[in-house]
């Protein structure tokens, strides 16, 4: 019989009822180190007292109210996000799939709008993961993905990944804008680099296009800088953001350059719940914690830390890891092709470390911000013992 929870998840078996900082601890009492943060969500930490504090005081005075009115907590976030990004504009959402719609959907409205309504098609990348409504699947443009759910929305095209002659050749007179990921995350944590980006942005420039970084994943905080972009020195139109955003509690936005945010006017674009008092209270408290002196600094510090002791476990068993990629504290192993990430997460699970699998048969890594230099070693030991049990004569214990 099915499920009374649908079944659209292979679930491991584990529940968990209470976290503390990097720590989960399942209903049956066993203890992890959460190296996964709910898919890099959990930015500051399970139970971060100034979060769940916000959280529990605006929930007492008022949860949601719509965006029929004004939203103080809304407004004083997007002040704050506006101050410290390329942004002159935010529109609040829950998700990062909507947060895509929303970009996308920036995108056309801006071409329609100067006069260029035939230019809607937007340039993705191969190995991308945008979410999985219909317009960002077929941004994603996954066969897998799409398989069985009708024709893909008309607009995107898809190019390797960092080739700049791919990408030069696809742009036509449709064209409205480049979508990228700075560290693609599903697609295997395969960071973009910071030439490329800088390319994207000239080429952008060159014909009139928009630049649409997709930072659901990379971006608050995750590569040591609030937003990964900001290491190339660059700036896009518009930009999604969403799973650490709010530290766990449903939170997405669209930032967007002035040139493209004017034109989404009163009745272009809603959300009920979007950026509802306690979505931005939430917001507001991890934004706190984010923006507090010298946070991100140790994030890149605790970050170079887990790298080292990652290049090390690689160099320790090159039968199973075949190398290290990524950016700050959005980090890939890369396992050889003998060896399935899936059965390493599940080796790793055995060693009480919760971890995340991604496309290109690589084991991600993406840990709360807050980690201590002590939590970095205790997961590449952990991963130490998980890689022991990886070795072609052992690899049936992680199977059990
Ligand atoms: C997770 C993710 C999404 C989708 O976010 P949802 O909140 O699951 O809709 C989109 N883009 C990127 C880069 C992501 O990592």
């Amino acid at each position: 019989m099915i499920p009374a929870l649908m079944p659209t998840y292979n679930r491991a078996d584990l529940a968990f009822e209470r976290g503390e900082g990097a720590r989960l601890w399942t209903v049956d009492g066993r203890r992890f180190l959460d190296f996964g943060a709910g898919i890099a969500t959990s930015s500051i930490g399970h139970a971060h007292p100034h979060l769940t504090k916000a959280i529990a005081e605006q929930a007492a005075r008022v949860m949601h109210v719509s965006n029929l009115y004004r939203i103080p907590e809304a407004e004083r976030l997007a002040a704050r996000h506006v101050e410290n990004s390329f942004a002159d504009s935010v529109f609040f959402g829950n998700s990062g799939a909507e947060a895509n719609e929303g970009m996308i959907k920036a995108v056309r409205k801006y071409h329609a709008e100067t006069g260029h309504p035939e230019r809607y098609e937007i340039i993705c990348f191969e190995g991308a993961f945008h979410g999985r409504t219909l317009a960002t699947l077929a941004a994603t443009g996954n066969e897998k993905y799409l398989a069985g759910f009708g024709p893909p929305v008309d607009g995107f095209q898809h190019v390797p990944f960092d080739n700049m002659n791919a990408l030069r050749s696809a742009i036509s007179e449709k064209t409205a804008g480049i979508m990228i990921e700075p560290v693609q995350g599903e697609g295997g944590v395969r960071p973009c680099p910071d030439r490329f980006l800088q390319e994207i942005r000239a080429v952008c420039d060159e014909y009139g296009l928009l630049m649409a970084l997709d930072e659901v994943q990379s971006g608050m905080g995750r590569t040591g800088k609030l937003w990964a972009h900001q290491w190339a020195g660059i700036e896009p139109d518009v930009m999604s953001a969403a799973k650490g955003i709010a530290g766990g509690f449903p939170l997405g936005a669209v930032f967007a350059k002035e040139k493209v945010a004017q034109y989404l006017k009163p009745g272009t674009h809603g959300s009920t719940y979007g950026g509802n008092p306690l979505a931005c209270a939430a917001g507001n408290a991890v934004l706190d914690v984010i923006l507090a002196p010298g946070f991100l600094e140790g994030v890149q510090r605790v970050a170079a830390h887990l790298w080292r002791g990652l290049e090390g476990l690689a160099a320790k068993h090159p039968s199973v890891v075949e190398g290290v990629r990524g950016r700050g504290l959005l980090v890939g192993l890369k396992l050889k092709p003998e060896v399935s990430n899936g059965d390493m997460q599940a080796a790793a699970v055995a060693e009480g470390l919760l971890t995340v699998a991604a496309g290109m048969n690589v084991l991600r890594l993406a840990p709360p911000l807050i980690i201590t230099e002590a939590e970095a070693d205790e997961a590449v030991e952990l991963l130490d013992r998980a890689c022991r049990r990886m070795t072609p004569s052992t690899a049936k214990v992680a199977a059990q």
